[in-house]
């Protein structure tokens, strides 16, 4: 009978677990998975799953922030996960930008908590979900602030720069997304909104520094942010991307996998794990889901290692072009085996291209192509491509699109 009676309180407890709902559920994984964690989190960053939507807290000891909050529909989980991990006050709440997917469950955050202060960019929006951060934003008796360019404000023993927006005025409204650089001892984190890649040029304008060792790739990884300039300049080890699980956009898009895998940018993604939590003591970095520790503790600093791959595609150079013989040469002066497959080479006055086939240089060696009556390793396919006047340079791009050699 007592056995019986064990087997009722495992049983009903079971049911109870169960009943609490998935939600739920993963909110206490990832806490299991934190406290599971090898290193003392004493910054905290939890992308949080909220589907095709970003929403983001920062924790520093106590300090706490927001960056974004979800669409409408998401109040229920984000709430509860913000009360669950003990958040009563949010120094900053950050709204990227007026979207939906951005802003839905803002106007909750604000009404729930005490909130210091509220930054969103200078630009308004027609919808009801913009209405209800403003009226909820002025029944707390706050006002929005609109951050500067260069502006660094503090949470706890950890920092944030504004990068963007840059203007006051875009076509598209993803632009004026709050872009901030969050800094925490030797780590760095940049969180992008959905700027897309005219932002990004404009960030980088800025001269502001931008090498980040965790990247929230801008607008849910599609192809119209992270440009090739950007991620050259920002040099994540790891990118997070915040998106629903067959959304309908196509994020993350296919280009933006292939980018971070060829540039070498780990990509965690919330619609394969849920909710992402960075744990860093300053020095390294890990990352847990509801399925335990992600990556190995990871001591080193983006800023102290560089992109082999990188490096020796710089190593392709345009070593010659005989513009009387109509031959080119291209030098491998790397230490690897390259191949050309998908590198252009650019006539510039004419605007001619030539896209190179499936071709391999070795470490040292120079291979020719041809566009004259002279024979070349390649053949360019068309005649007299080079203009005799010395106004013809000459560019060639490696299959990233990135000029690599001018001549
Ligand atoms: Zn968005």
């Amino acid at each position: 009978m007592r056995n019986f009676k064990g087997y009722l309180v495992i049983l009903v407890s079971m049911l109870m677990l169960f009943l609490g709902g998935c939600k739920l559920q993963e909110v206490s994984s990832v806490d299991k998975s934190i406290e599971g964690s090898n290193i003392e989190g004493k910054l905290k960053i939890h992308y949080i799953d909220v589907g095709q939507a970003d929403a983001i807290l920062i924790e520093q000891e106590g300090n706490n922030m927001l960056i974004d909050a979800g669409n409408n529909d998401d109040k229920e989980v984000l709430l509860s996960y913000l009360k669950n991990n003990g958040i009563k006050r949010l120094e900053y709440v950050i709204g990227t930008h007026p979207h939906e997917d951005h802003i839905g469950s803002l106007d909750a955050v604000i009404e729930e908590f005490e909130i210091g202060k509220v930054l969103m960019p200078k630009v308004t929006h027609t919808t009801k979900t913009f209405k209800d951060v403003v009226t909820q934003t002025k029944k707390k008796g706050l006002k929005f602030t609109t951050p500067k360019i260069g502006e660094v404000f503090e949470l706890g023993e950890g920092k944030f720069t504004v990068l963007a927006p840059n203007s006051t005025e875009y076509k598209d409204m993803n632009d004026y997304s709050i872009v901030i650089r969050f800094e925490y001892k030797q780590r760095s984190f940049l969180f992008t909104g959905d700027a897309e890649a005219h932002s990004e040029e404009e960030i980088i304008h800025t001269g502001l520094e931008l090498r980040s060792d965790v990247l929230k790739a801008g607008h849910h990884g599609s192809s119209s942010s992270s440009s090739i300039e950007f991620l050259k300049k920002v040099k994540p080890k790891y990118a997070i991307i915040s998106c629903g699980k067959d959304n309908d956009y196509g994020h993350p898009h296919k280009e933006i996998i292939e980018r971070f895998n060829k540039q070498g940018i780990k990509m965690l993604r919330t619609d394969e794990l849920g909710t992402i939590v960075c744990l860093s003591d300053g020095e390294s970095i890990e990352f847990v889901s509801k399925s335990g520790v992600i990556n190995e503790r990871d001591n080193n600093s983006s800023n102290e290692e560089e992109n082999d791959e990188d490096e020796e595609t710089q190593r392709i150079t345009i070593e010659k072009i005989d513009k009387v013989k109509e031959l080119v040469y291209i030098k491998n002066n790397g230490n690897r085996k390259v191949n050309l497959k998908g590198y252009r080479l650019l006539s510039v006055k004419g605007n001619q291209e030539f896209i190179f086939p499936e071709v391999a240089i070795e470490p040292g060696e120079i291979i020719s192509i041809s566009s004259g009556d002279e024979k070349g390793d390649i053949e360019w396919g068309k005649k007299n491509m080079w203009s005799n006047s010395a106004e013809d340079p000459g560019k060639l791009f490696n299959s990233d699109g990135e000029l690599i050699s001018e001549f």
